[in-house]
C-alpha cells in the first residue's frame, strides 16, 4: 500500500478494501515512528485526523466521494488550517491556532481528504534546505546526513519515505521542485494564479504559488484538480474555466519539441547530475520527442533579480508580525517601540532577518532605483526569453538542481551558496511559468537526480503527459529509499 498510486488508494477505499479510518490510522503509525529520525512534520492531531476519516467514510458510503475522499494528506505548515497549530517553521507563530482555512485547505476538505499532519519547512519559506526552521531541520531518507532541500522539504521527505502518499507544498523560487528533486519525488508549481494564495501564508506574493508534491505525474494531477480554482479573495487568483490535469496523461509524445536551454548545460552543474539529466533526455528522445537547442541568454541574472525583489517583497509582508495582532510578543518591554523591536528580533530567525534587510535597503530611497526598479525590470527581460524560446518549443528541460543532496550544516552559514541552490528554477517563478521536477536517477552517493520541466503558461496538462510518459518507461519515480523501521 506505501507505494500504491492516489487512483489505486481511491479505488480500494471504493472497493470497500479499506476505509479511511483504517488508511488514515496506518500511515498515523509511520509517521510516528518516522517522524523521530526524519522530523518531516511540525504538528500531528491524531483525533482531527481521525475525525476527517470518519467523515470520508461516511461520505464514501453515501455515494458522495470524489476521487480523493478518504485520502491522507499532508500540507506543508504555511497553509493556514483551522484548529491546528500553523507556524510556518517560525518562533513567531509558534503558539499560533489558524481561526481559519487557506483556500487549499478548504478545496482538500471539500473533497474529503484527510489532513495527516503538518509538514516542517524553512522558516517563512526562506531557504533551500530545510535547515532554517524554528523546529530543526529535517533529514533526507535517501541518506539521513543530507538535507531534504527547501523550503517544502518536510512535505518532500514525507511522501519520499512514503510517510503519506501526497502532500501540498508552496513554491517562490524552487521551494517544491528543489526539495522533490533532492528526494526523489515528483513536485509542480503552476502557473502563477491559478492556486490561491488566501490562507497561504505570504513570503513573496508576486511569486508565492502553491502546489503538489506526490510520487508521480499521474498523482501530481489529481491533487491539482483539487488545488487549482478561482478565489476571488486572492486578487491575482485566475478565473478560468476547470480543468482535469489528467486529461492527455497518456498522449503519445511523437513530434514534441523539447528545447534545452544551452546556458543549463554550461559550468555549475555537477557531473553526477549532468549524466542523469543527459540519459533521460535520451530517453524523451526515444519516446519521439525532438530534441533541440535554445537559448535563455538572461539566466545568470535570474538569482540576482530573484535575491532583489523576493526579500523586498518579504520585508514588506513580514511587517505584519508586530507583536499586537498575532505571533509572538516579548514579555517585556519599556515601551511600544520596544515590544516591537523585541518581539521581532525574538520571534524571526538569522536567514528572516537577512531577508528583511536586503528588501528594507533595496526598497529604501535613493537605492529603490538602483536595485528594485532595475530587478524588475531585468525580470520582464528574463520573462521576455522564455516567450522566444517557447515559439522553438513546447517544453523546456534542464536539471533542477545543480547538484544532489548535500551534506547538513555545509551550506547554512554561506548563503550565498545556498542561494545558488536557485539557479534553475528561480526564472521560471520569476516569469511566473509552470515548472515541475520529476525522479531522474540517483548521483553520487545514491542521492536522487530531478529533472526541471518547465513549460508555457496554462500547460501544466502537457507536462504532466510529458512527465508521465517518462515515468511510464522509466521507474525511478517507484524506488523508495532503504526504510527498516516502519
Ligand atoms: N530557496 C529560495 C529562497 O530561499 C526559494 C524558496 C521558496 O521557493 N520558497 O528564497
Amino acid at each position: 500500500m506505501l507505494n500504491s498510486s492516489l487512483k489505486q488508494l481511491s479505488a480500494l477505499l471504493a472497493a470497500k478494501k479499506v476505509s479511511s479510518v483504517e488508511l488514515t490510522r496506518e500511515f498515523l503509525r509511520r509517521v510516528k515512528v518516522l517522524n523521530q529520525e526524519y522530523n518531516a512534520f511540525i504538528t500531528i492531531n491524531e483525533e482531527m485526523s481521525l475525525d476527517q476519516a470518519r467523515t470520508a467514510d461516511t461520505m464514501i458510503a453515501s455515494g458522495v466521494a470524489c476521487p480523493l475522499t478518504g485520502i491522507p494528506i499532508a500540507h506543508k505548515d504555511i497553509f493556514c488550517t483551522k484548529g491546528w497549530l500553523t507556524t510556518c517553521g517560525s518562533k513567531m507563530l509558534s503558539s499560533f491556532i489558524s481561526p481559519y482555512d487557506a483556500h487549499v485547505i478548504e478545496r482538500f476538505n471539500l473533497a474529503g481528504t484527510v489532513n495527516i499532519g503538518k509538514t516542517n519547512m524553512d522558516e517563512f519559506a526562506m531557504g533551500s534546505s530545510n535547515e532554517t526552521s524554528f523546529y530543526g531541520p529535517v533529514k533526507n531518507p535517501w541518506d539521513i546526513t543530507t538535507v531534504p532541500g527547501g523550503s517544502s522539504g518536510g512535505s518532500a521527505c514525507a511522501v519520499a519515505a512514503r510517510m503519506v502518499p501526497a502532500a501540498t507544498g508552496t513554491d517562490t523560487g524552487g521551494s517544491i521542485r528543489q526539495p522533490a528533486a533532492l528526494c526523489g519525488v515528483s513536485g509542480i508549481k503552476p502557473t502563477y494564479g491559478l492556486v490561491s494564495r488566501y490562507g497561504m501564508i505570504a513570503f513573496a506574493s508576486s511569486l508565492d504559488q502553491g502546489g503538489p508534491i506526490a510520487k508521480s505525474a499521474a498523482d501530481l494531477a489529481l491533487m491539482l484538480n483539487v488545488m487549482v480554482g478561482f478565489d476571488a479573495r486572492d486578487s491575482t487568483s485566475l478565473l478560468r474555466d476547470q480543468e482535469d490535469y489528467a486529461r492527455d496523461l497518456e498522449k503519445p509524445l511523437e513530434g514534441l519539441r523539447i528545447g534545452l536551454p544551452k546556458e543549463y548545460f554550461a559550468e555549475g552543474m555537477s557531473e553526477d547530475v549532468s549524466r542523469a539529466v543527459d540519459a533521460a533526455i535520451v530517453e524523451y528522445n526515444k519516446l519521439g520527442a525532438k530534441i533541440v537547442e535554445v537559448s535563455l541568454p538572461n539566466t545568470k541574472l535570474s538569482i540576482p533579480v530573484y535575491y532583489v525583489l523576493a526579500p523586498a517583497e518579504a520585508s514588506s509582508n513580514l511587517s505584519r508580525f508586530d507583536g499586537v495582532r498575532y505571533g509572538h510578543r516579548a514579555l517585556e518591554y519599556a515601551d511600544l517601540n520596544d515590544m516591537y523591536q523585541k518581539s521581532r528580533t525574538q520571534g524571526f530567525g538569522a536567514e528572516v532577518k537577512r531577508r528583511i534587510l536586503i528588501g528594507t535597503y533595496v526598497l529604501s530611497h535613493g537605492y529603490y532605483d538602483a536595485y528594485y526598479i532595475k530587478a524588475q525590470k531585468l525580470r520582464r527581460l528574463i520573462a521576455q526569453d522564455f516567450a522566444e524560446v517557447f515559439k522553438q518549443c513546447e517544453i523546456i528541460m534542464g536539471p533542477t538542481s545543480p547538484t544532489v543532496a548535500f551534506a547538513l550544516g555545509e551550506k547554512s552559514s554561506d548563503p550565498l551558496q545556498m542561494y545558488l541552490s536557485d539557479t534553475y528554477t528561480a526564472a521560471a517563478s520569476l516569469a511566473g511559468l509552470p515548472g515541475m521536477s520529476i525522479p531522474a536517477g540517483f548521483g553520487n552517493g545514491n542521492r536522487p537526480v530531478g529533472l526541471h520541466i518547465i513549460g508555457n503558461y496554462f500547460s501544466e496538462a502537457q507536462m504532466l503527459n510529458v512527465a508521465h510518459q517518462y515515468q511510464q518507461v522509466m521507474d525511478w519515480h517507484t524506488q523508495m529509499p532503504d526504510i527498516t523501521k516502519a
